[in-house]
């Protein structure tokens, strides 16, 4: 089952990328596996998937634990990270894609430093500026660039975002531009070579926006 729902999200990775005039391998996906049993992450694994998705640290750390005899395994974390869970998430995350403040980027750099390790990194953007979500606002993304330029134990990707939910995933193709437009604001792609945007319902609009890495879920491991 496993097997099977990921290579369709692949191929209509593929599809969209190719539509969208890009090269598939511009596009990496990464699967989310956020409440899902290990044994959930080691059948995508022998079906060639490498990265995955985590919000939580302690399931993350559990699956580091339990997976820990899979070489070249990924564990990204894309949930929110409090910063008294920055140390746990420092030590065993392959990457860090939801840092927001200056106070995480500080915390991260310090705990990764500590533990001898260069962590990466992704800036979380709130681009529809809702209140109740994570991410920092468009307007004060240069505070947390230049506090993660300041931590020589974090490597900078890109950025990441989850945009307002539409029940029509087109309605989610403005927030990604925005996101595109930010990068090119700060940078463009040399300094922000990633963007991690699109799930399940709309990453077919983030590959035609630029998404250089989708993060999708409940399409390859069923709903949570
Ligand atoms: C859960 C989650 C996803 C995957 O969502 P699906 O709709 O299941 O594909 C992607 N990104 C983040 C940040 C998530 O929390």
């Amino acid at each position: 089952m496993i097997r099977e729902a990921l290579e369709a999200v692949r191929a209509e990775i593929d599809a969209a990328a190719l539509a969208a005039g890009r090269a598939p391998a511009e596009i990496e996906l990464c699967a989310v596996s956020k409440t899902k049993p290990a044994s959930s992450l080691r059948e995508a694994y022998a079906a060639c998937q490498r990265v995955f998705g985590e919000n939580y640290a302690q399931e993350l750390a559990d699956k580091r634990a339990e997976l820990a005899d899979l070489p070249g395994l990924v564990l990204r974390m894309i949930g929110h990270v409090q910063t008294n869970k920055a140390r746990v998430v420092a030590r065993i995350a392959d990457a860090v894609d939801t840092v927001d403040r200056p106070e995480l980027a500080r915390e991260l750099g310090r705990r990764a430093a500590a533990a001898g390790r260069v962590l990466s990194v992704m800036i979380e953007v709130n681009v529809g500026g809702e209140a109740q979500k994570h991410g920092v606002s468009p307007d004060r993304l240069g505070e947390v660039l230049d506090a993660v330029a300041r931590e020589p134990s974090l490597a900078l990707e890109g950025l990441m975002t989850v945009p307002p939910h539409t029940e029509d995933p087109a309605g989610a193709r403005p927030y990604f531009a925005r996101l595109r437009a930010l990068r090119d604001a700060h940078g463009g792609a040399r300094a922000l070579p990633r963007l991690s945007m699109g799930m399940s319902h709309d990453f077919r609009e983030a590959i035609l926006e630029g998404s250089t890495m989708v993060r999708v879920g409940s399409a390859i491991f069923g709903a949570r």
